[in-house]
């Protein structure tokens, strides 16, 4: 059994943590994220893609990194990353690429053609357990095939905006030719459990170093009391509704000790 942390980021900042339009939230100094590339080589790993880890199905060793949204400054943070040898999942909308602070076509290529992996986050953004059955088609199968086009690189993964799945997106993403899924779902990912709700670690503006070294080292009591949090938010999300959790999750990222685990 090979257990891995997969990491999730947003926008990576200049010198602080403000970047533009990017949720100050989940926005990351580059100079905290550069530390991470750094402890993560320190305990001996390299930085990779979920895809590659796919391809390969080589997981030990390695810590997977994902960025969420596409943000311009993911292009930078690509490159520390490709710098040590390592890889990475984008997961990007078709609709937000060449918006204002998003990387546009050519800015992805580039990055695919060195080694970073380009993949779905959707067409739109909107919340999959918002969808029909057809509309949740039309996002998986669009943005697939949109990326492939513009890109030149399979799209196999699909990412949920605000991390939300239904039972239903997994048998939906694998008849139009996804092979797995990255979820919100705070955890390590257990390679043998499957690939449709792989789990991953939201890096945040409030995450400390300690914390950083206790995901990628696997810190056992680090993750179970992960795991209470993470049922708390999901019971809150079927009690609440997707309005009332927002309000919720808000009032707790505002809180300078979060470290919240749902994007
Ligand atoms: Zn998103």
């Amino acid at each position: 059994m090979t257990k891995l942390a997969v990491l999730m980021y947003h926008a990576i900042g200049g010198t602080d943590v403000e970047c533009g339009n990017a949720d100050p939230h989940y926005t990351v100094a580059r100079s905290a994220f550069r530390r991470h590339l750094a402890q993560v080589r320190a305990i001996g790993c390299s930085a990779s893609s979920v895809v590659r880890i796919l391809d390969s199905g080589q997981a030990a060793g390695k810590v997977a990194f994902t960025f969420d949204d596409g943000h311009e400054s993911n292009a930078a943070a690509s490159i520390d990353i490709l710098e040590h040898g390592g890889s990475a999942d984008l997961f990007v909308n078709p609709t937000m690429v060449g918006q204002p602070q998003y990387l546009d076509w050519q800015a992805l290529a580039d990055l695919a053609k060195a080694g970073i992996s380009i993949q779905s986050h959707g067409d739109t953004h909107r919340y999959f357990d918002e969808l029909s059955d057809r509309e949740v088609e039309q996002e998986l199968s669009g943005s697939k095939a949109r990326i492939e086009d513009r890109v030149g690189q399979a799209v196999v993964l699909f990412a949920p905006p605000g991390g939300r799945l239904t039972p239903r997106v997994a048998d939906i993403a694998q008849c139009i030719g996804y092979r797995g899924i990255c979820s919100s779902r705070a955890g390590l990912w257990n390679t043998q459990g499957g690939q449709w709700r792989i789990p991953r670690l939201a890096v945040l503006a409030a995450t400390s170093d300690g914390q950083f070294c206790r995901w990628i080292g696997q810190d056992k009591w680090e993750f179970a009391r992960m795991t209470i949090r993470d049922r708390a938010l999901t019971l809150a999300k079927g009690v609440l509704g997707n309005a009332g959790y927002e309000k919720l999750r808000s009032r707790l990222l505002r809180k300078p000790d979060d470290a919240g685990s749902v994007a």
